[in-house]
């Protein structure tokens, strides 16, 4: 990889790579900080080379600067991977060098959890510096972000509903949803609780019973779930299941769900849109959860978060308005409104630091000696 080429490409301020000699090996990636601090999770993967690892980093912090910005926050875009095993490799060393490495960064990335790490990693992190949220609530945490996550989820599908069918009662109309985890169940739970008829399906079959127990929602097979009868697909597992070979099978009306990059490519997400099925843009409708951890940094309060992540209904809908304004598929809608966003307040060059750093100060790292 041609690095700064690629940089300038992708449009990133900053890359920084950690070392240290409890095997720690960090990418963190700063793609924009106009809006305010990059915040982005920390992936540990065990990536088979170190461009696999750069290359996932440089991809996952551009998707947080769309994302925060659509979600109107004073966020920008960043992401933190870390090489490794998660299951083999942890220790309290590798993350207190992580926090300290953080910290060095003087505010300019603010950390979280992804793939691989828990409110346990984030808590050390927090030992060494205060830029992290999804710490422990004793430490003024918010804890698991996915049932938010799935309450925006919900909020994204309404107001696919109110475009579609001119009312946001899902207890009219028929879901799919395809992974019942941690968003997936919550999910589930909040479609059963409005009356929905709910297909279910995962690759764990406790989870999809539990779904039938609890929910009654009615099993299908992992291939099935492409071709059933109902309303809504809302893709909650993995990404890239809008492909050229899973479009000719969706006769849903609407594709809403947590997954991210649920589009193989945007093509597939402009042939959704000729084929007459409405799309809520994956990282605008699954950002509840980064609207939670956001809350974080003024001081947590659940009532604020869950005000906040209600409004994924009326940008979803902006998204449409935007999508028909400009005759363009809702994918492109999302990004236009986040990059329209950006370059405004670019051009009023306010500086983020100062509010942040108030923001900030009530939260104090316990800062102890490195191991
Ligand atoms: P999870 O791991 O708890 O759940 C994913 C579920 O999908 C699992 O039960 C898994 O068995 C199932 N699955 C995997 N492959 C499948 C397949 N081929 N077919 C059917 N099921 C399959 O993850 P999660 O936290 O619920 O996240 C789900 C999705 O939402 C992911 O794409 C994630 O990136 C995205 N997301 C999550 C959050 C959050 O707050 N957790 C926030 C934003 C986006």
């Amino acid at each position: 990889m041609e690095l700064f080429d690629t940089l300038a490409e992708m449009g990133h301020e900053e890359v920084v790579f950690f070392h240290s000699k409890c095997g720690l090996r960090a990418i963190v990636a700063i793609h924009n900080t106009v809006l305010g601090p990059a915040l982005g999770g920390l992936r540990m993967w065990p990536y088979a080379t170190e461009e696999e690892a750069l290359t996932d980093v440089l991809r996952l912090s551009k998707g947080m600067t769309y994302k925060a910005a659509v979600a109107g926050l004073n966020l920008g875009g960043g992401k933190a991977v870390l090489i490794g095993d998660p299951a083999k490799d942890k220790s309290e060393a590798l993350f207190r060098n992580l926090g300290r490495f953080v910290g060095s960064l003087g505010g300019r990335y603010i950390t979280a959890e992804d793939v691989g790490t828990n409110v346990e990693d984030m808590d050390y992190i927090y030992q060494e510096t205060d830029r992290v949220v999804g710490v422990h609530s004793v430490h003024g945490g918010s804890g698991d972000p996915s049932s938010f996550t799935a309450f925006g989820t919900l909020m994204g599908i309404k107001a696919c509903l109110n475009k579609t069918y001119g009312h946001t009662d899902p207890g009219k109309l028929s879901f799919a949803v395809q992974g019942v985890g941690h968003v997936g169940g919550h999910l589930v739970k909040k479609l059963s609780e409005e009356g929905a008829k709910i297909f279910v399906t995962d690759m764990d079959n406790e989870r999809v019973q539990r779904m039938v127990d609890d929910h009654g929602a009615e099993a299908v097979a992992m291939d099935d779930i492409y071709n059933v009868d109902a309303d809504v697909f809302s893709p909650c597992a993995l990404g890239g299941v809008i492909n050229e070979k899973t479009l000719p099978k969706l006769k849903f009306k609407i594709v809403a769900g947590a997954a991210n990059n649920q589009l193989d490519t945007e093509e597939c997400g402009t042939e959704l849109e000729k084929k007459g099925i409405v799309y809520a843009p994956d990282y605008a409708i699954n950002a509840g959860g980064l609207m939670n951890v956001a809350i974080e940094l003024q001081g947590y309060n659940r009532e604020r978060a869950e005000m906040m992540v209600k409004t994924i209904y009326s940008i979803i809908g902006n998204i449409f308005r935007i999508a028909e304004r400009d005759g363009i598929p809702s994918w492109q809608a999302a990004d236009r409104l986040a990059e329209e966003r950006i370059r405004s307040i670019a051009k009023t060059k306010m500086p983020y630091t100062k509010a942040f750093k108030d923001r900030l100060s009530g939260r104090k790292a316990h800062s102890t000696a490195i191991v």
